[in-house]
């Protein structure tokens, strides 16, 4: 079956090409699917805008969509098991991991479907007498929706629930690496009802099938989930036709920790924190702050456990982490962590592929730390998106917030210490879109996600993430009408 969904039909490319997918922990195939070129994204831009300007989609009530969303989220959670099957043959990451993603997605629809139809617009009082003046909200129009591939179907969730619930139709182009739960989702979309040409998938690379949706004309917004240089790329292209642009980026995520924090949880989850899914987490806490006081023996109980983190493939139960992306992607890893060492930083466990006949056909690179960093070195202020932690060290409230703020991405990061009041005086200086107290990683889909600085604008889940699809207009009927003689 073709894998490309244009106007409610399944097709191959134009050019007839495909591309193999394999899973990056064995180098088994997972799947041949169709690789689209900019002819097929352009087709599909002009089905996504026919289904805006002149299909029921845009025009049902709020109602009716929040329905269709809920009955997506039942259908996720139904397909549960082939989903996380499919996101783990494509990442390499455990499928546990891929278990919680379906689950978190499950909720992302849930919490759109419901909100779609609570959030409905405002009657203003003027003042004035036969004013009638209300806000009401539409939706954008043709989105393009470009998602990476560390959370293939969860960054995607984030932006077509929102997408959905406020009446837009879209392109939705996935990573090249990791599409077949996209796939899986339109056919979802299409069970559940959703009228043909709302919702359109294209796969293929980034700057071939992806290169239309940027500077498209008929398409009204990008949301774009994934690296700063192509993040400053789409923005650049986008601006000729001035399209509403939201960008979710990188982050170098510090990770404080006070000489008065909780000790055994503060070292679990500074593990949790940067070695999930192999640090190719867009929060992950890949800088490691820690106050001179407890520096030493800190660092040396955080060392201990990484180098006990056992490696393995999405369905081997032991395994704790997996293999990174791909063969490039592990070139950038070990060449930031080469760098960094140049630069002055001391290996203090990893930096070297494992060895053993397991590991030959995937692409593994073990948990690294990096002692004594300074704030200045590449591997610190660059997202190196692998397993590599580096760690640096401060002596006062003021050195922990001015580190921690140092470089030019702003997404995420945690305190850790139990006095109160300095926990939340460094929670408000730190410049970043989630800060985490005693805690890593959670998230709810009432909280709005996004970045400061450099790591992006625009925002995901919450309120927020639904308004980024809405635009907002202002009408004013005047009830009884008159001359007002200004120019008598
Ligand atoms: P990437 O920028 O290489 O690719 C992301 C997507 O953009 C892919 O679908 C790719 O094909 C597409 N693309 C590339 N060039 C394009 C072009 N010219 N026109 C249109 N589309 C194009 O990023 P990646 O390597 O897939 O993902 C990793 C990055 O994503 C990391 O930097 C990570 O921090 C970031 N990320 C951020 C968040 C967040 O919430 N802020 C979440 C997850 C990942």
């Amino acid at each position: 079956m073709p894998d490309l969904f244009i106007d409610g039909d399944w097709r191959g490319a134009v050019d007839q090409r495909t591309r193999e997918i394999r899973c990056p922990a064995d180098g088994s195939l997972v799947g041949v699917v169709d690789e689209a070129g900019g002819k097929d994204t352009v087709e599909a831009i002009a089905a996504a805008r026919r289904a805006f300007d002149e299909g029921p989609w845009p025009r049902t009530s709020p109602n009716e969509r929040g329905d269709l969303l809920l009955r997506v989220a039942d259908l996720l959670a139904r397909d549960k098991e082939a989903l996380a099957r499919a996101e783990s043959l494509d990442t390499g990451k455990r499928y546990v991991e891929s278990e919680y993603d379906i689950d978190d997605i499950v909720n992302c629809f849930r919490y759109f479907g419901r909100l779609a139809a609570s959030e409905t617009g405002r009657v203003i009082d003027t003042g004035a007498e036969g004013v009638d003046s209300r806000v009401v909200y539409e939706p954008v129009g043709v989105c393009a929706l470009i998602t990476p591939w560390n959370y293939p179907l969860l960054q995607t969730a984030w932006k077509v629930a929102p997408a959905l619930a406020a009446g837009c139709t879209f392109v939705l182009k996935p990573s090249e690496l990791t599409p077949h739960t996209a796939i899986h989702l339109m056919r979802l979309l299409d069970e559940a009802g959703l009228p043909a040409g709302v919702a359109n998938l294209i796969l293929g690379a980034g700057p071939e099938a992806g290169a239309p949706l940027g500077d498209h004309p008929d398409v009204d917004m990008v949301s774009f989930t994934g690296g700063l240089q192509t993040g400053r790329h789409l923005m650049a292209v986008a601006a000729p036709t001035v399209k509403k642009v939201a960008l979710e980026l990188g982050g170098k995520n510090p990770n404080v920790v006070f000489a008065d924090a909780d000790f055994d949880t503060a070292v679990d989850m500074t593990l949790t924190a940067v070695f999930l899914h192999s640090g190719q987490v867009c929060s992950a806490g890949a800088r490691l702050l820690v106050e001179d006081s407890l520096h030493d023996r800190f660092v040396d109980e955080v060392v201990r456990r990484a180098q006990e983190i056992r490696l393995g493939g999405p369905f081997d139960e032991r395994a704790q982490a997996g293999p990174l992306i791909s063969a490039a992607h592990r070139a950038k890893v070990e060449a930031y962590v080469a760098r960094g060492l140049e630069e002055g930083a001391v290996l203090r466990c990893g930096g070297a592929r494992p060895t053993g006949a397991e590991y030959d056909d995937g692409f593994y690179y073990p948990p690294t730390v990096l002692g004594d960093c300074s704030v200045g070195m590449h591997v610190v202020q660059e997202e190196s998106f692998g397993p590599v932690l580096t760690v640096e060290r401060f002596s006062d409230e003021d050195e922990a917030v001015r580190l921690a703020n140092g470089t030019i991405y702003g997404l995420a990061g945690a305190v850790w210490t139990t006095d109160e009041g300095k926990a939340a005086r460094v929670a408000s200086r730190l410049r970043l879109g989630t800060v985490w107290i005693n805690d890593y990683h959670p998230y709810v889909p009432q909280a709005e996600w996004g970045g400061f600085k450099q790591s992006g604008f625009g925002r995901e889940l919450g309120p927020s993430g639904l308004a980024e699809y809405r635009e907002t207009k202002h009408i004013w009927r005047n009830t009884a009408p008159s001359p007002q003689g200004w120019f008598d």
